[in-house]
């Protein structure tokens, strides 16, 4: 692997190899950009297949962020990390503290997370090292981000409802969720509460027909659910779910949901929707509310702005749908757009994060 030519084309500040042989620690934290502010992201444990696999991923995903911080308004870069090991096998204290003081040398440029892999209990070993962690238990933590990611994307599906339809209105709308997890959990029952006839499905079926029972929705097997007579599809559960198989039997005119890059290839599948008339919303847009939740954490904890922040995705999604619109280019392109657009306004104001500023100012 050519490193620093696959960093450029990423376009990162900066990328950290972090080791300590004792605890076995290897990890990477990526730095994608800090011109809005601290890049926040989650660390991620996996059993790469090689370092190479690794530093794939770290870039793939610490720019990722980059553009759900920007165009969700916050004051944060996008950062994220991963730790090579089995996280089921490889995880002790000294690893995490390792990687908390690895964290804490950084100097605030980065502030880590959750993600696959980690648990509250492995961010707690990295508080120990370091103030730069959030997801930690107990008072002044956030919590389960899910409500909120929930909460945000209902508000991102009314707000495509509103241009599709011209209503954002969801009384009497078919609506089919794939996933019953802990995101759709909260969706479904903010979608039933409003009167949309919904169907759930799961490749655990006692989970979907567990949570259609609790709020009156109703069940599909999962190989139902992509081609469900209905207006909105919604993605919850793995990615990669909107591609050549699945676009064709699509019967929605809208996809809106939480689930991580829905799209398997971004630009083509986006395409193809497109021709077909569906509109797209774009998952790190509709999905933000979980990253709106954590970052309130990092200036003291505040439920009522992450949920105002979360509604805020309404109107994310429409100025979305209108440069879209006005410029004849796919809605995840206009997303990218105002993402780039709000960090070239500010680079030259900030450069690059050095200090820890009030991110919610
Ligand atoms: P989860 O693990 O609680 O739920 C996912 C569910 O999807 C599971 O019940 C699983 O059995 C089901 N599933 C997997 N493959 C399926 C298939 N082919 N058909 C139907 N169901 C299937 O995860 P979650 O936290 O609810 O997250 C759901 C999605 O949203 C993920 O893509 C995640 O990356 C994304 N997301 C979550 C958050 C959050 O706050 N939890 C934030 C942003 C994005």
């Amino acid at each position: 692997m050519e490193v620093f030519g696959t960093i450029e084309d990423y376009g990162h500040e900066q990328i950290i190899f972090c080791s300590d042989k004792k605890s076995g620690l290897r990890a990477i934290i990526g730095i994608h950009n800090t011109a809005l502010g601290p890049a926040l992201g989650g660390t991620r444990m996996w059993k790469y297949n090689s370092d190479a696999e690794a530093i794939e991923d770290v870039l793939r995903l610490s720019r990722g962020m980059t553009y759900k911080a920007a165009v969700a308004g916050l004051n944060l870069g996008g950062g994220k990390a991963v730790i090579i090991g089995d996280s089921h096998k490889d995880k002790t204290e000294a690893l995490f503290r390792a990687y908390g003081r690895a964290v804490e040398s950084v100097g605030g440029r980065y502030i880590t997370a959750e993600d696959v892999g980690t648990t509250v209990r492995d961010m707690e070993w990295i508080h120990m090292e370091t103030n730069f962690v959030t997801g930690v238990g107990g008072a002044g933590g956030s919590g389960d981000p899910s409500p909120f990611t929930a909460f945000g994307t209902y508000h991102g599906i009314k707000a495509c409802a509103k241009v599709r339809f011209g209503s954002d209105s969801l009384n009497g709308k078919k609506i089919a969720v794939q996933g019953a997890g802990s995101v759709a959990s909260h969706l479904v029952e903010h979608l039933c509460k409003e009167g949309a006839k919904v169907w759930v499905s799961d490749i655990y079926e006692d989970k979907a027909k567990a949570l259609c029972a609790k709020f009156g929705a109703e069940f599909l097997p999962s190989d139902e659910i992509i081609a469900a007579d209905c207006d909105i599809f919604s993605p919850n559960a793995l990615g990669a779910t909107i591609n050549d198989d699945s676009i064709p039997q699509l019967k929605c005119s809208i996809v809106a949901g939480a689930a991580n890059n829905q799209l398997k290839e971004e630009i083509k599948h986006a395409k193809m929707l497109r021709e077909r008339d569906i509109m797209y919303a774009p998952d790190y847009v509709i999905n933000a509310g979980g990253l709106m939740n954590v970052a309130s954490e990092i200036d003291g904890y505040r439920r009522d702005k992450v949920l105002t922040q979360a509604e805020g995705i309404y109107s994310i999604l429409l100025s979305i749908f209108r440069m879209s619109a006005e410029r004849s280019i796919l809605t995840i392109e206009a997303s990218n757009a105002i993402a780039e657009e709000r960090i070239n306004a500010i680079r030259h104001i900030h450069g690059n994060y050095i200090g820890r500023p009030n991110i919610n100012r």
